[in-house]
């Protein structure tokens, strides 16, 4: 058996008339995270935490804002699917997922177990597995100017296909 780690990070700026959306979620906010896609940080630093720890390159690279196959204004979630594909196709499982958000405002509280529901959904895992956690950066630096949002994830992988977890969360449907 081989296990993996990977580390995804990502930014995004705060712009008007974006709705903000993050881990999926659409949080009330006069302001959003402009972006190719819906902009979520969030989604973009898990999929590149399980992209890192299946060494499969990174979210720029497999899904390029010119390729059809990722129009403008896309789910995040749904490239965090496709990435859960790929790595499923390489042999991989994930074992779990553990991300911060951070944000000045609004505070982001209330949204954590929604957020995690739906990362659980679109990597195919127990939500037990999956962790999102929310911090300010105390009013310093852009995401404490309120400029932006940035995100940081860390993904365990593991090749024991076959193998049932205690949570019962093996999907091996693919
Ligand atoms: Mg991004």
């Amino acid at each position: 058996m081989t296990t993996r780690f990977g580390i995804g990070y990502d930014a995004h700026r705060l712009a008007e008339g974006v709705p903000l959306v993050l881990g999926g979620e659409r949080v009330p906010s006069e302001r959003g995270l402009a972006g190719h896609s819906d902009g979520d940080a969030a989604a973009h630093a898990v999929v590149d935490a399980l992209l890192g720890a299946a060494a499969l390159g990174d979210i720029g690279a497999r899904f390029p804002e010119d390729d059809p196959a990722t129009p403008r204004g896309v789910s995040s979630l749904v490239l965090l699917e496709r990435t859960s594909a790929l790595l499923r196709e390489a042999g991989w499982r994930v074992v779990n997922v553990d991300a911060t958000i951070v944000l000045q405002r609004p505070r982001l509280a209330d949204h954590l177990p929604a957020m995690r529901a739906n990362f659980a959904a679109a990597i195919g895992v127990d939500v037990s597995a999956v962790s999102v956690k929310a911090t300010t950066e105390d009013g310093l630096g852009f995401t404490g100017a309120g400029d932006g949002a940035s995100a940081m994830a860390v993904a365990s992988i593991t090749d024991d296909s076959g193998i049932t977890d205690a949570s019962g969360s093996m999907d091996d449907s693919a």
